[in-house]
């Protein structure tokens, strides 16, 4: 094992993987389009070099990124299987991987590629690079360092991975870096305007009902800096939503002008509550206060998952966020 605190080199991850037969390619749980996309052009990539390669994801490959080229490989977690070498895309900490970690108990080879500043670098060789704004964009590196085919399909899951995870390139963590990589993606076959469609402007009716909600019920705390909106077990219910469908809900909350700090709070099944969390002001480190309840992310966007009953997490979230944007007054 090298020293967890160092990066890896893209040489000894891809000598590391060039010993190992059967290779597991895995990301977090509640996925997002960097996690699948990275996933899938991870697997593809494998695949190509003549790799045992299987993907899996606890939440399978979910209905929404069905437009993902080659989706078909990312499949629902197995028992009973077991691999070589595991690898860990966009997953800041193990046990977001889910059951997927219960086909590998202890691996030899663990894989740890990631750009979230909260990692615990749980590999056995880890690549941490919070400057990349999505793991796919890490991904991209990392074929292009072994001088790896940029298939279209490889192209449009890593378009995907990096567009979202930017909000579509606007996000502060886009660099002229991302542009460039999205150039060589789009010349390496990605049509921009037909994937973006299914990406933004393909939604499920159940969203905008969804969204309806979130509108009709958001408050603002803090002299208007900070929002938040809960949605509660009964209203999943009606309206037949999947995890996915809350996805950037949030977004409209954080485009307010006076909003600084936006909080999304779900009630989850098993009675914890679902933090999701967004800051549009580097002086307040959202994952900073995501960590104070054992979560983590990124400085601008962030989660946690708390215990219930959701109205008491909610008031010890949001005490602890207007706590943070009074600081910067
Ligand atoms: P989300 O609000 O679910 O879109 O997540 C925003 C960011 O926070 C993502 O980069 C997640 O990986 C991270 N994140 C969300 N929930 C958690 C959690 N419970 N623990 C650690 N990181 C999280
Ligand atoms: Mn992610
Ligand atoms: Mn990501």
């Amino acid at each position: 094992m090298t020293d967890p605190a160092t990066n890896a080199s893209f040489a000894e991850i891809a000598g590391a993987l060039e010993g190992a037969q059967s290779i597991l390619v895995a990301s977090h749980l509640r996925p997002d389009g960097d996690a699948l996309g990275s996933t899938t052009a991870f697997a593809l990539w494998l695949r190509s070099q003549g790799r045992d390669v299987t993907a899996w994801n606890e939440n399978g490959m979910p209905e929404k990124f069905g437009f993902l080229p080659e989706n078909g490989l990312v499949g629902l977690p197995e028992a009973g299987r077991k691999f070589d070498a595991l690898v860990a895309l966009d997953t800041s900490v193990k046990n977001r991987l889910g059951t997927v970690l219960k086909a590998i108990e202890a691996p030899a080879i663990f894989i740890n590629i990631d750009h979230h500043v909260s990692n615990e670098r749980y590999g056995t060789l880890n690549y941490v690079d919070p400057a990349s704004p999505a793991t796919g964009q890490i991904v991209f590196e990392f074929l292009r360092d072994r001088g790896a085919e940029i298939t279209p399909e490889i192209a449009g899951n890593l378009f995907a991975a990096i567009s979202t995870d930017t909000g579509s390139f606007q996000y502060t963590n886009t660099t002229a870096r991302t542009f460039e990589v999205a150039a060589e993606l789009v010349k390496a076959g990605v049509n921009v305007g037909e994937l973006s469609c299914a990406i933004y402007d393909t939604q499920p009716r159940r969203r905008f009902e969804l969204l309806k909600l979130a509108v009709n019920s958001a408050r603002f705390l803090c002299g208007g800096q900070v929002a938040c909106f809960s949605l509660k077990r009964a209203d999943v219910e009606r309206l037949g939503l999947t995890p996915e469908d809350s996805e950037g809900v949030i977004d409209h909350l954080r485009a307010v002008d006076s909003v600084v700090a936006a909080v999304f709070f779900e009630e989850m099944e098993d009675g914890k509550t679902r933090v999701s969390a967004r800051s549009k002001d580097l002086r307040v480190d959202i994952c900073k206060v995501c960590q104070l309840f054992g979560g983590g992310g990124h400085p601008l966007a962030a989660g946690a998952r708390m215990a219930g009953p959701i109205e008491v997490a909610e008031e010890k979230f949001l005490k602890a966020v207007c706590d943070e944007v009074g600081k910067c007054d």
